[in-house]
């Protein structure tokens, strides 16, 4: 038996997005070409975009077809600041934005212990700030804890102190489960990435509203509206564009279905664990993600007796070693360096099933007690 518990690192392929990416993939024309089947690519990508446009409740025009979630993110930043300009965001982003905004010399408004960004701080960040603001960055859902942050608030305090200033949310995580059109609307720069709602690895997209004046990062043939230069990964989009909209049509029914799996995994591990208590519960949060810490316990060890077990989960931030640092989300939360070094994130998706949830229960509850047996510690 195994359970797959990380769809926020990656989802499965879903079956109609692979069909479609096979297809697109024997298209052999290049969509910049002006032959028939030049066209009949170009054809694809643009049904592509407007389907993508439509789901995102934005212009096909808008849409700029992307590597996936990290370029969009680096674009979105990079892509509005030059020197002199200042970038906010937060302090619990993915490193995808984290890393342009220390790139671009920016500032980080830090969070509640419920995870929610402090608008106090982010109001006082603009006021400081004003007019030299020119990108504000801040994720729609985070990949640790699922919190959802309230994006309509942010707006109104950049319009009111910073009207010039571009607003971006890396809405990576939230396709599947939350309405990225509403929650978005009114945001300048918007990233997704297919490969976390059942499309492919490595293409993704950015919003750009018409009047960002965004400058690209790659140049060349000036594909995607000069904005992103490079042949487009056409098999790619196809799929990705099928991912979304099976993604946005089910939503609702996917979201009642992983709530109730959700709720079955809190009740089986609080069971067996009465003390523990899921990270981000007291904020808005995605159905899919729970995030516990076993506090005097190691992360590491923790996912290598349960990848041991067939069950298959996440920590916080890994760097490139693969060895774990204790999570920047989950500090910033006002967790210790103990805690935080003792995280496990299991998130569930469309594709999980309840005798997966019943067997990871299982096996965490064996091997948790199992760890802190060895250590004297308290889990168990
Ligand atoms: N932003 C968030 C919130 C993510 O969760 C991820 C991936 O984990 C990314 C950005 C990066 O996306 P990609 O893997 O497509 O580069």
């Amino acid at each position: 038996m195994e359970a797959y518990l990380d769809h926020a690192a990656t989802t499965p392929i879903n079956p109609a997005a692979l069909d479609a990416q096979v297809q697109a993939s024997q298209l052999i024309g290049n969509p910049s070409g002006s032959h028939r089947a030049a066209r009949a690519a170009k054809d694809l990508l643009e049904t592509s975009r407007e389907r993508v446009g439509l789901l995102l409740g934005v212009d096909a025009s808008e849409v700029i077809f992307t590597s996936g979630g990290t370029e969009s993110d680096n674009l979105a930043i990079l892509g509005s600041t030059q020197d002199g300009h200042v970038v906010l965001s937060t302090a619990i982003e993915h490193h995808a934005v984290l890393e342009a905004v220390r790139a671009s010399k920016g500032r980080l408004v830090g969070v509640a212990s419920s995870g929610v960004v402090d608008l106090n701080q982010l109001e006082d960040e603009l006021k400081d700030n004003g007019a030299s603001v020119r990108a504000v960055s801040v994720m729609l859902a985070n990949n640790e804890t699922g919190v959802v942050q309230p994006l309509s608030e942010v707006l109104k305090l950049v319009r009111k102190y910073s009207p010039k200033a571009l607003c971006h949310t890396d809405a990576v995580q939230a396709p599947s489960y939350l309405d990225v059109a509403e929650l978005a609307k009114g945001f300048d720069l918007v990233s997704i990435s297919g490969h976390k709602f059942g499309g492919p690895k490595g293409v993704g997209v950015l919003v750009i509203k018409k009047s960002s004046g965004l400058r690209p990062m790659f140049y060349g043939g000036g594909q995607e509206f000069e904005l992103r230069s490079g042949t487009p990964n056409l098999g790619g989009i196809a799929a990705m564009a099928v991912a979304l909209q099976e993604a946005v049509t089910h939503r609702e029914a996917n979201v009642r279905r992983i709530s109730g799996l959700t709720e079955r995994l809190r009740r089986g591990l609080s069971s067996r664990f009465p003390t523990i208590k899921p990270n981000g519960t007291e904020a808005p949060q995605m159905c899919n993600i729970t995030n516990y810490c076993f506090e005097g316990l190691n992360s590491e060890e923790i996912l290598f007796k349960l990848d041991a077990l067939g069950v298959f989960a996440s920590a916080g931030s890994s760097c490139a070693s693969g060895a774990l640092n204790p999570s920047h989300v989950l500090l910033e939360m006002g967790r210790s360096k103990i805690e935080a070094l003792g995280s496990l994130r299991l998130s569930l998706g469309v594709t999980t099933t309840e005798e997966e949830v019943d067997y990871a229960i299982g096996a965490i509850g064996d091997v948790i007690p199992e760890l802190a047996a060895k250590k004297g510690t308290a889990w168990g």
